[in-house]
């Protein structure tokens, strides 16, 4: 192995390809160089390479091995029989596929097998379901699969956990095979050798990272790193190599959302509002528990931004039930205080009545000084609107708001319709749930007639890894509430194959919960087409249930076609105890609050995201009596295998997002924000976790010195950033 070179700045050894001799090359100039460039590489090949995300050599470059696999390691076939292996630990082969052959065993289980070959014997490897994998498998190829070994009658027997298509490995690789994302036509192979031509012609490039940074974090020279986590000398240099890159892309991330950030901190003014005022003090003394310590902390960290003159931009993150309304009340009060007002906009109708009916009781006895009458005091005003609000109810709402006394303003988007006007609008709170929607947030901001920005307060329900939320709301500050008020019991998750006795059970045990009293929910199946097909889904469940396993309870029915006085009649009664078991769609999933309730059955539950079935379970639990979730679900494929898994394993909503994330990818949840701003190639923000700190320490203050990276040691960082983040860059390059 050779040693890495560090910080080497120039002066390269000219490679014969490397385009005018030493002189070290731009990434951005490779950014416009297609695929077609290269050797062996006609359009159909360049459409396939597309399909795998790859356009430029640019691309290629980035295009890195997803893992590699160590041959070295690898006992042949023949000796298996001899290998034991330590519990949990993994066995990886490299073999051709011999045979391959699938078997039903009962309804909802298929076998798969493969037989494996190498010079020295044969073995058979298998696992149930998952067609998808078996579809990748082809006679004749050869494939690296990993898995347990396990012995039947003496003769060793592979349990597949993962398994991939490699093409011919054997190709001057030497002892460690990179496993390039491949597929679309395009084979391992190929991907290798475009990747090899592409490094040759790119021969030495720029480093942006500055020196002294490289060396602080001991990181290795960008062209080397490029080398080697393609076609590793060996596995401590591929992870050396990729540790590069990862920083590489980081930090870059990180420098344009600190000059974003610095950007509107220099732009926008915000007014003083007043933390812990006179009806701040009075709501927190009148409250009948005690702030958790996580409620406390965060409301420090609100307090500093709402008394400070600049615009406040801070994200809550709180689990279900850590008590973020409190908090809300208190961001919003801070406006009152200040002789201004409020204004909370919640993502459906349901949950903007929800909290006006929470908030209206917790804000209840609030006086707001007055000069207008001769106690010089009046209530505290809370007004509602919606897509609902008669026309009447509207004028009068809108005549409250400019006479300044409406306080408190909830609702959903019609807050931010045209002819609402807040006149004196001191904090916004946007309580997002589960959607990224910044479109909104930027909406309501423009709803005061000032050049001044309120402070703006986004709450999420959405447990986001805190590495992933750095990113992802780079712009913004956060907070997290990480933990429950205290006496919560924590929830039973049990997953129920199609099977009659295990739903019976379920069902036997929605009965015994309402002898002793308490209620239950069945969540329908998730019909995505249309609110009319998921209505009409809900009725026949809940006339099943009724003439059915349920009968003889009382059942309510609710789903978002129902007319909004027969939606708020049927939440009243369960509410009220006067339901027993409330049939609905997944219009209860956010923030309904029903701490009686101890069963949750959810129909179809390999059908939704991770999140939302976090949210579902979160409708129970939410009292003293102890609580069960029961999944009815038969998992298909490998992801909702693995979904059901975590919500079975996992109660924890950061640990849950940290398990949605690995099964679906990051690259899911940037989709739905920042497009471009966050594609990241190396870096895997959860794994990466150390990275994503030190990069983003590094890249503020960095900006902090030089925050539109005018300096000429920055140039080309500030190429960089440009490149990367292309049009998102506007900020960057006004001055
Ligand atoms: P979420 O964060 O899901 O919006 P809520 O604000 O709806 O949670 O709070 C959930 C429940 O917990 C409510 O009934 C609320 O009154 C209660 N609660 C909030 N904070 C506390 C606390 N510190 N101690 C006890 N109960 C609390
Ligand atoms: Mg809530």
């Amino acid at each position: 192995m050779t040693a890495p070179p560090r910080s080497r700045t120039s002066a390269a050894p000219g490679r014969p390809d490397a385009g005018g001799g030493s002189r070290p090359r731009r990434l951005a100039s490779l950014a416009s160089i297609p695929v077609t460039e290269l050797r062996g590489v006609g359009p159909k090949t360049a459409a396939n390479l597309q399909r795998l995300g790859v356009h430029s050599v640019l691309d290629l470059l980035w295009h890195v091995p997803r893992r590699y696999i160590d041959r070295s390691t690898q006992p042949p076939i023949g000796s298996l029989r001899d290998v034991t292996l330590d519990a949990g630990e993994e066995l990886t082969l490299i073999a051709r596929v011999q045979r391959k052959t699938s078997r039903r065993i009962r309804r909802g289980l298929t076998l798969f097998e493969v037989t494996l070959a190498d010079d020295t014997g044969t073995i058979k490897a298998s696992w149930f379901n998952q067609p998808g994998r078996a579809r990748l498998v082809e006679e004749g190829a050869t494939v690296a699969v990993s898995g347990d070994l396990t012995y039947y009658r003496g003769r060793p027997k592979f349990e597949v956990k993962a398994l991939e298509p490699i093409g011919r490995a054997g190709d001057s690789t030497g002892g460690v095979v990179p496993v390039h994302p491949a597929g679309s036509g395009v084979t391992q192979a190929e991907v290798r050798e475009y990747v090899r031509q592409t490094l040759d012609r790119a021969g030495e490039l720029f480093d942006p990272v500055p020196e002294g940074l490289r060396r602080r974090h001991g990181l290795v020279d960008r062209t080397w790193a490029f080398r080697q986590v393609h076609f590793p000398d060996d596995l401590a240099t591929a992870r050396r190599a990729r540790t590069r890159l990862v920083y590489d892309e980081l930090f870059v991330l990180e420098v344009a959302l600190a000059c974003k950030k610095r950007a509107a901190a220099e732009r926008d003014k915000g007014f003083e509002n007043v933390p812990d005022g006179p009806l701040g003090r009075e709501l927190v003394a009148r409250l009948p528990y005690e702030l958790t310590r996580a409620q406390q902390r965060v409301l420090a960290e609100i307090a500093g931004d709402l008394a400070s003159p600049a615009p406040m931009h801070r994200l809550v993150q709180g689990e279900v039930g850590s008590g973020k309304t409190v908090v809300a009340a208190l961001a919003m009060l801070a406006a009152t205080d200040a002789g201004r007002q409020a204004a909370l906009m919640a993502p459906t109708e349901v949950l903007a009545e929800q909290h006006h009916r929470g908030l209206s009781e917790l804000l209840a006895g609030l006086s707001v000084p007055t000069a207008e009458n001769l106690l010089g005091e009046r209530p505290l005003g809370v007004g509602l609107l919606t897509n609902r609000t008669t026309e009447a109810e509207r004028r009068v709402l809108l005549d409250g708001l400019s006479r300044g006394e409406i306080d408190v303003l909830i609702g959903t988007h019609a807050l931010i319709q045209d002819g609402v006007r807040i006149p004196e609008l001191g904090v916004v709170v946007v309580d997002e749930q589960h959607r990224f929607g910044v479109h909104q947030r930027v909406a309501l901001r423009d709803k005061q007639e000032s050049e001044t920005m309120p402070d703006v307060l986004i709450m999420t329900a959405t447990p986001i890894p805190r590495t992933l939320s750095m990113t992802l709301y780079g712009d913004l500050d956060v907070s997290v509430i990480d933990e429950l008020p205290p006496g919560r019991q924590p929830i039973e998750t049990v997953l129920v194959a199609p099977d009659d006795a295990a739903r019976a059970r379920a069902y036997a045990h929605v009965r015994a919960e309402v002898e002793a009293g308490r209620q239950a929910y069945v969540i329908c199946p998730l019909v995505e087409e249309s609110e009319q097909l998921a209505a009409k889904s809900a009725t026949s469940e809940y006339e099943r249930l009724a003439e059915g396993e349920l009968t003889g309870l009382r059942l309510g029915l609710l789903h978002g076609q129902l007319r909004p006085a027969d939606k708020a009649a049927a939440m009243d009664a369960f509410r009220a105890g006067d339901v027993d078991v409330l049939v609905a769609t997944t219009v209860v999933e956010v923030g309904v609050d029903v701490p009686n309730a101890s069963v949750l059955i959810v129909e179809d539950a390999d059908r939704f995201g991770l999140s939302q079935l976090h949210q579902l379970r979160g409708r129970i639990g939410r009292g003293s009596a102890k609580s069960t979730c029961y999944l009815f679900c038969d998992p298909q494929t490998p992801d909702s295998e693995s979904r059901m898994a975590a919500m079975a394993e996992i109660s924890d909503g950061f640990r849950l997002a940290e398990a949605d994330l690995e099964i679906r990818g990051e690259g899911s949840l940037f989709g739905a924000r920042q497009h471009g701003a966050t594609d990241l190639h190396v870096a895997r923000l959860l794994r990466d976790f150390d990275w994503v700190q030190k990069a983003r320490t590094d890249a503020f203050a960095l900006v902090d010195v030089d925050p539109r990276l005018s300096g000429p040691e920055h140039a080309l960082l500030r190429d960089e950033v440009a490149a990367r983040i292309g049009d998102d860059v506007d900020w960057l390059m006004k001055s």
